[in-house]
């Protein structure tokens, strides 16, 4: 049987090697698409990540640049109007036309300044002498005020910055900023005082974009709010030292920029600091993270959906192919079990089709073509091919004295006895000719030769000693008639030697049988 396609013809070990193999591959392929699909969103997502922290960082650095410039413009306007109001005081003394004088330059500086809220002079003892409201309370010392004990015990004539304050005329909450005024001989003669507003300050902070929950501060270097967004009251004036932020600037200022959770809210900021640059204050601008990275999250929950619903069509389809694989194997191993089943059968039905039934010798078609094919042999070896026609005697008498069936035992014994003795050499082939007709094909063998296996044949039929009452000697024999010949060209045909084998056997029943006979015609010794 012949077989077509190259799949088919691969050894077994070599094809289901090759089926792993594939599936191995396509499930690597189907993995790797997969990974790279997914690390590729993982590492753009975080690319994006970073991109927007960085900008939060340079956002928020931003903020506090501008904050800081302000906040210092603002206390520098206001100190800026102290030192000539501090050295009009020293040189024109406080007389009642100097007053009288120094009240409009007070209140010309508090309409230039709108971050001012007022102006004052207080003499030694802390009374007020002049301020930009034009007028004076009476019975009002503020020398009990932080401001005025600071100037008082400190020869510094440098700007004073307090912790905040609220007002006694107003009840607005201001940063104190004062000087102190020396007498000629340089002792403490009192304090100038601007009070800038806090809610100046808010207006600017109010209109800065921090977000829902991002916050902005000043806050003294000793550690004190001045104020923040989002405002409350409780806010200002609180001690800062104890938190996160003013430690971090002390450890790192006086620029920076740090990731610090809010102990108060729990939200994480990025918090950059940053020192004003002529008082001793810095400011804080924080954003919250989660604010800034909404939007990227936002952005990385489609791509990532869009990537799970890609990762999961290439895992479907990769999950099919696997599967077909799988299939085409299958049914490739039950196509080749089917084809070895019907190998089998073949060679079964083979057998059967030039076996006979009876006696398990060949048949007469195994017979005729073996026959055909050793002539051919012979032909072109320029050999000998012998053969012995056999014919059981007086076997229709058998049949008639004990039966076929007891026929058919008889003549299977015989089959046997004749495949044992007929069987020395490979090319030998005993056949059942027909009915109670045996025959052995010898090639390469002469007919001396070939009788001597004929006589050998006749008498082992004769030693099974089958008593058969129709017989002369009373048991089962059998008569031979052998022949040999060697081909010759365009003369010889194979039916010649069944012929004479069969002269030869036919004189070995007229010569009384249970004999070999061979033929005169023989060409051989
Ligand atoms: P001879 O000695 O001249 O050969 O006499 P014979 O009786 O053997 O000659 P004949 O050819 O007249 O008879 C052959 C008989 O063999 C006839 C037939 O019934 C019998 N026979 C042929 N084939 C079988 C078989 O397969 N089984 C049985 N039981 N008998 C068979
Ligand atoms: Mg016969
Ligand atoms: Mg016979």
């Amino acid at each position: 049987m012949c077989q077509s396609g190259t799949g088919l013809a691969l050894p077994r070990k070599d094809i289901v090697f090759r089926r792993r193999s594939l599936i191995f591959r396509t499930t690597a392929f189907v993995a790797i698409l997969c990974l790279s699909l997914v690390a590729i969103d993982c590492w753009n997502s975080w690319q994006a990540r970073t991109v927007q922290l960085d900008q939060m960082g340079v956002a928020s650095s931003n903020l506090a640049r501008a904050m800081a410039q302000q906040a210092d413009d603002t206390i520098k306007e206001a100190d800026t109007a102290l030192i000539g109001i501090v050295e009009r005081v020293e040189h024109d003394g406080t007389g009642p036309a100097a007053v009288e004088r120094l009240r409009k330059v007070l209140a010309m500086h508090v309409a230039e300044l709108p971050q001012l809220d007022a102006l004052h002079i207080y003499d030694g003892d802390g009374n007020w002498v002049a301020n930009s409201r034009q007028v004076v309370p009476e019975n009002l010392n503020n020398a009990s005020r932080a401001y005025f004990l600071f100037h008082r015990t400190h020869e510094d004539r440098g700007p004073h910055i307090s912790i905040p304050v609220k007002s006694r005329t107003n009840g607005k909450l201001l940063i104190p900023i004062s000087r102190r005024i020396n007498h000629a001989d340089g002792s403490f003669a009192g304090v100038a005082l601007a009070t800038i507003e806090i809610d100046f300050l808010m207006k600017f902070y109010d209109g800065l974009d921090i977000g829902q929950a991002g916050a902005v501060a000043l806050i003294l270097e000793t550690g004190t709010m001045m104020t923040r967004r989002p405002f409350s009251t409780d806010m200002v004036g609180r001690n800062m030292r104890e938190t996160a932020l003013y430690r971090t600037y002390l450890a790192e200022g006086p620029v920076g920029t740090a990731e610090i959770k809010s102990s108060q809210d729990g939200v994480t900021r990025l918090n950059s600091f940053r020192r004003l640059d002529n008082y001793p204050l810095f400011v804080g601008a924080a954003l919250s993270k989660d604010e800034v990275l909404a939007a990227w999250w936002r952005e990385t929950l489609w791509h990532t959906g869009g990537v799970v619903l890609l990762v999961s069509l290439a895992g479907i389809v990769g999950w099919r192919l696997i599967k077909q694989v799988e299939l085409r194997t299958k049914a490739e191993g039950e196509l080749r079990r089917a084809r070895d089943a019907l190998e089998t059968l073949n060679k079964t039905l083979n057998t059967l089709a030039m076996e006979d039934g009876l006696t398990g010798l060949a048949n007469r078609r195994q017979f005729d073509v073996t026959l055909d094919n050793e002539f051919g042999r012979a032909l072109r070896e320029a050999g000998t091919l012998a053969l012995i026609l056999m014919d059981v005697d007086r076997f229709k008498q058998y049949n008639d004295i004990y039966g076929h069936a007891a026929g058919d035992e008889c003549l299977q014994l015989i089959g046997r006895t004749i495949a044992n003795l007929a069987s020395r050499r490979p090319g030998d082939l005993a056949a059942r000719y027909g009915g109670e007709e045996l025959a052995v094909l010898l090639p390469n063998t002469d007919v001396a030769g070939a009788a001597v296996l004929a006589e050998r044949i006749r008498s082992a039929v004769r030693e099974l000693k089958i008593v058969h009452a129709g017989s002369s000697d009373g048991f089962v024999t059998l008569s031979a008639g052998v022949d040999a010949l060697s081909p010759v060209a365009g003369k010889s045909q194979p039916k010649e030697l069944i012929q004479s084998a069969d002269k030869a056997l036919y004189e070995a029943k007229t010569a009384g049988r249970n004999r070999v006979c061979t033929t005169e015609r023989s060409t051989l010794a």
